[in-house]
């Protein structure tokens, strides 16, 4: 049995993990919550990326003896430079909601036209070894220096899966599933936002899944291969 910290509180989201990681692995996996570790103090994100701000979670625990892992994810729309990006959950402000963030956004898109309204959700993952783990992640994988160097984190004990998916931002809402920006999101090859669709076909194609399942596969592969040592 190997486990892992999730760097979040989101019981639906270490759910969500911990299948994806049972899948296909050959060890049995455990996702746990910083809470279930004694962890209570509020992490501070305040990196200048979406990868760094996924270390800066998933280190927290491997600081304390753990396997961390973490996840950071948002919209960067074209047309501003990429906002709200790594600031898309506060969009709108102090107390943001989903609801206040895609006011903002339309406000802020407002008379620009559709063919410049272009955008991705992009959605970063984080693995990060305690000293001495035993394990060892692929060269190929690990972090670049330069992100080693602003994160203090060794290279040799992180990885980070980086999943995007393209889409446009739409004139007004459509849609009443999904959270966040959802509604206003508009996936071309479907013809719908991902309001519109179930999860299941949402995964099937968005940042999150992709990030998601290159990362769960890579980290049953540095599982697998400490077992065979
Ligand atoms: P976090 O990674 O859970 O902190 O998400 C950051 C913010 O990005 C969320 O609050 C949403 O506003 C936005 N976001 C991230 N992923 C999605 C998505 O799949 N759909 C809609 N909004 C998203």
């Amino acid at each position: 049995m190997i486990s892992f910290v999730l760097a979040s509180n989101n019981k639906k989201k270490i759910a969500e993990l911990e299948t994806l990681f049972t899948t296909g692995a050959t060890e049995s996996i455990k996702v746990v919550s910083l809470k279930d570790i004694g962890y209570t103090d509020e992490i501070i994100e305040d990196g200048d990326s979406f990868e760094e701000n996924a270390l800066i979670k998933a280190v927290t625990p491997a600081k304390l003896g753990y396997i961390g892992i973490a996840d950071d994810s948002g919209l960067a729309v074209d047309y501003l430079n990429g906002a709200p990006g790594i600031y898309s959950a506060r969009y709108s402000g102090e107390g943001a909601t989903d609801e206040g963030n895609r006011k903002k956004l339309l406000k802020e898109l407002d008379g620009v036209p559709e063919e410049k309204r272009s955008a991705k959700f992009v959605c970063v993952a984080a693995f990060v070894l305690p000293e001495n783990s035993g394990l060892t992640i692929k060269e190929e994988w690990r972090i670049s220096d330069t992100l080693s160097k602003k994160s203090g984190i060794p290279a040799e004990r992180a990885m980070v899966v980086r999943g995007e998916c393209q889409g446009t931002i739409l004139f007004e809402e459509r849609g009443t599933g999904g959270f966040g920006y959802d509604s206003l999101f508009h996936y071309s090859e479907f013809d719908q936002t991902f309001a519109e669709i179930p999860g299941d076909k949402k995964n099937s194609v968005s940042h999150r899944g992709r990030a998601m399942r290159e990362f769960t596969g890579r980290v049953n592969e540095i599982i697998k291969t400490n077992g065979d040592n």
